[in-house]
């Protein structure tokens, strides 16, 4: 049992998928295999396990079976992608970034883009020679202008993890295609759940693990897939050889966190949407950057493209001065103040200024990111009003 159907549904997938009780004494998970080293029956059996490539069991740092089966259940999820597992969120982007730019290419990067994906374009890859040129997260179609012969890559992120556009992604794959570029989304937000990248156009396709699949805030992981044999081949070669591969435990806690993942996103993302309607209506609050909500700017879009939403969203706040912003944060209690998302718990993170090249940040928008976690949505939207109630307090 359990190859994975194609033909069940995503709670029947992450139920089933990726998991063979038969192989494991009938033991209802695979369990963690902890090892680098594998041992060979005879000498003649070490060069076709190593053909065998991805499938192929040959050392710990090119995957064990609890690695294949996180990667099956990932690419089925997707609808038949191909899955190379990584360390973390960072090393799923900069695996593809690394593998496939060479010096001379530019690379095209949206502005909303994840902070660390910026620090690795202008730390690692310009000193490689790969220039990084940020392009206006809406420019959808308008990209075709921005396609200069170096460019081999455009790479988006829908919607930004911080500022919240949704992207266009099938306008602007369709200009890179034509270009010859290749497109990388950033699906961290959407999971393979809520947006399918691959029916937009991308070519690979990321995801922070640590986020929504492992969402339990306890392991950093990473995946990164896509549907062209080649692409996967050279993928995989790299994270061979630049030992960007996920760990057993971290692997082992991401096949287990994929199991109810999509019960948490949707209690998660309803609790969400409820808190940034109400939101609105509070007079502190100038903006909410949720594109479910039909007063975001890019909610068509997001209809097109999204079946859901998850628990992460913004808020702007009325300008104010900077420590009566600081104290509204400090003073909510069940929102923690610390990086990431995605696990079970609530977050709040306040930014003043966010990195931009293309498109300006307002000044004075203080801008909040929140994330809705699995407590009580009443306990949580109390804590929202009390905190709020702060910001009237000189
Ligand atoms: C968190 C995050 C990453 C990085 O993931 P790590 O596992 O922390 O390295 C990448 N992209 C987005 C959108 C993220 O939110």
């Amino acid at each position: 049992m359990n190859k994975p159907d194609p033909s069940w549904r995503p709670a029947t997938l992450l139920s089933h998928g990726g998991r063979d009780p038969a192989k494991h004494s009938g033991l209802v998970n695979t369990p963690a295999y902890r090892g680098s080293t594998v041992i060979f029956p005879e000498h003649a059996a070490i060069a076709p396990t190593i053909a065998k490539g991805a499938a192929g069991i040959a050392y710990g740092r090119s995957g064990t079976p609890a690695t294949k089966d996180f990667e099956a259940l990932v690419g089925v999820l997707e609808g038949g992608s191909m899955a190379v597992a990584t360390a973390c969120g960072v090393a799923a982007l900069s695996l593809p970034m690394l593998a496939l730019l060479k010096a001379g290419d530019a690379v095209l990067v949206t502005d909303s883009v994840y902070g660390n994906t910026r620090d690795l374009c202008e730390t690692v890859l310009r000193g490689l020679g790969v220039e990084a040129r940020y392009y206006p997260p809406r420019i959808g179609a308008g990209i075709k202008d921005l396609l200069t012969p170096g460019v081999r890559m455009v790479v988006c992120e829908s919607p930004g993890s911080l500022t919240f556009e949704v992207q266009d992604i099938p306008a602007i794959a369709k200009a890179a295609h034509a270009h010859g570029a290749l497109v990388l989304v950033d699906n961290t937000w959407g999971t393979p759940l809520y947006m399918d990248a691959y029916a937009l156009g991308a070519d690979i396709v990321s995801h922070a693990a640590t986020k929504y699949m492992v969402g339990h805030a306890d392991a950093l992981l990473g995946v990164v897939t896509t549907k062209d044999q080649a692409l996967f081949d050279r993928l995989r070669a790299v994270a061979n050889c630049v030992g960007a591969c996920a760990g057993s435990e971290e692997i082992y806690l991401g096949l287990r966190g994929l199991r109810t993942m999509k019960t948490r996103l949707e209690a998660q993302g309803a609790a969400a949407l409820d808190l940034a309607a109400w939101l609105e209506q509070q007079p502190q609050v100038a903006q909410v950057l949720h594109p479910a909500l039909p007063s975001h700017p890019d909610h068509t879009l997001w209809q097109r493209d999204f079946s859901g939403a998850c628990g992460l969203f913004g808020i702007v706040l009325n300008p104010a001065p900077h420590s009566r912003v600081t104290r509204f944060v400090d003073s909510l209690t069940l929102f923690g103040q610390g990086f990431s998302w995605g696990g079970f718990e609530s977050l709040v993170m306040l930014y003043r200024n966010p990195t931009r090249d293309a498109t300006p940040w307002p000044k004075d928008a203080p801008l909040v990111r929140l994330h809705i976690g699995l407590e009580d949505v009443e306990d949580l939207r109390a804590d929202l009003a009390q905190a709020l109630a702060t910001l009237e307090v000189s």
